[in-house]
């Protein structure tokens, strides 16, 4: 290693990946840019609930981090961060300590499983789609239902703040379903801690609440909104208003929590506040992109919801703080910042035999433009950008239009 400065990058997702990815583009040798990961594989999670149907395998969606990184003199550290210690600019990892001038956090959420009994693939009776490993136990708990056809709940739990994979799965298993001629044997609910179906925790996207409920309606797809779970049993979702739902399959969004380590940095929640260039506000020498920052709802729900921070949303905070902190280190005037709710959402939301295209900008209404617009092309588009996104990390252009 030379004598640039030390940058730590904490998490190799979309968020740590971009990251390190563009501060090396932007100041080659006078950065020695290293990532810590728990995870020794970046994994396009968006493309996770087709995994579930069986339409694409772990080995597709995935790359090695040991082989993607060191072509563009990034080093890897497969390690758990155990703490950071902004003042001796130290993080702690199950591997050792490292030491930083600059620090990047992308950790993305601690799925909180244990905060509502029986929840979780691990400890309890209910599947999600936030890893390889989950998505495929998931794939064997439909491959199991399709075999003993009973009811099925997908949705969100309280405190979650990712709810488009859940509608997705939702159209998606209604079509694999029909496609069986098994419909009519599988009662399908959509349980969400959101006010209204097609909230999504951003306050809905232009008509989203209409066209959830009726392209649910069309397809036999009950809701129950505006809840939160009290408890899981094998077969038995209780709901914190007294009533039950019953399940052969469901697969839910836990609660989201900042990851342990890092989560002191940030609110009660572990997420960790920002900047316009995603610097912390104590600490201006640590930056955090994604799922790990904090970004507040602009109206609380009745029912504590989380505001998503996608892909796309990601991968632009990662580009802002490098940015920033190549700037910094280069001595040149800070580049305009892009606020965390001036962000753009865009979303494809896959919907079985055809998709829809979301766009709210910015995040959170009021809004300057909304886009909705349902098109089989949509479906293609999504294909593309997951063929695209892995060609990019995999060659190491941390560019997005
Ligand atoms: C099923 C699914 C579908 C989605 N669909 C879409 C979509 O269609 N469009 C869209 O824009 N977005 C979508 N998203 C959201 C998108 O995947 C996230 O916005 C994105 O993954 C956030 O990236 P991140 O880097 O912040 O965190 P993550 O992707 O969660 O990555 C976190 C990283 O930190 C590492 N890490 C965690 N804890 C530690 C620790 N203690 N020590 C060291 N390393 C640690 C992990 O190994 C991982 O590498 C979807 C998400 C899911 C789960």
């Amino acid at each position: 290693m030379g004598n640039g400065k030390k940058i730590l990058v904490l998490g190799g997702s979309f968020g740590g990946l971009t990251a390190a990815m563009e501060i090396k583009r932007r100041l080659g040798n006078k950065a020695e840019v290293t990532i810590i990961s728990k995870d020794d594989h970046f994994v396009f999670l968006p493309s996770l609930p087709w995994l579930v149907t069986g339409h694409r395998t772990g080995e597709r969606l995935s790359l090695p981090l040991s082989r993607i990184l060191p072509p563009r003199r990034i080093e890897f550290i497969r390690a758990s961060v155990k703490g950071v210690d902004p003042a001796a600019q130290q993080v702690q990892t199950d591997q050792g300590a490292h030491g930083y001038d600059y620090l990047v956090i992308a950790t993305g959420p601690h799925l909180a499983c244990e905060e509502i009994r029986g929840l979780g693939p691990e400890q309890g009776f209910t599947h999600c789609v936030f890893s390889l490993e989950n998505a495929r136990q998931a794939k064997a708990a439909w491959e199991k239902l399709l075999a003993d056809p009973g009811p099925v709940v997908l949705g969100s739990t309280q405190f979650a703040s990712c709810f488009g994979p859940y509608y997705e799965l939702a159209f998606e298993l209604d079509y694999q379903l029909r496609r069986r001629k098994l419909r009519h044997k599988v009662p399908m609910v959509y349980l969400s801690s959101e006010p209204y179906p097609g909230h999504m925790g951003i306050d809905g996207v232009g008509r989203s609440r209409r066209f959830i409920e009726d392209e649910f309606a069309e397809r036999d797809i009950k809701t129950v909104v505006n809840q939160s779970v009290a408890g899981i049993e094998a077969n038995t979702i209780h709901l914190a208003d007294g009533s039950t739902l019953p399940f052969k399959l469901a697969m839910l969004a836990p609660p989201f929590k900042g990851v342990g380590g890092v989560a002191e940095l940030g609110n009660p929640r572990g997420f960790i506040p920002v900047d316009q260039h995603y610097r912390h506000p104590q600490h201006p020498n640590i930056y955090t992109v994604g799922v790990a920052a904090s970004l507040a709802p602009r109206e609380p729900t009745p029912v504590p919801t989380g505001v998503p921070k996608t892909g796309y949303m990601t991968v632009k905070m990662a580009q802002t703080a490098a940015a920033h902190l190549a700037a910094e280190i280069d001595n040149r005037p800070s580049p305009a910042g892009l606020a965390i709710d001036e962000l753009t959402v865009i979303c494809m939301l896959d919907m079985g035999n055809t998709a829809t295209l979301m766009l709210a900008d910015p995040i959170l209404p009021p809004r300057q433009r909304t886009i909705l617009h349902k098109k089989r092309w949509v479906r293609w588009a999504k294909a593309g950008l997951e063929r695209y996104f892995l060609w990019k990390m995999r060659h190491g252009r941390s560019n997005l239009p």
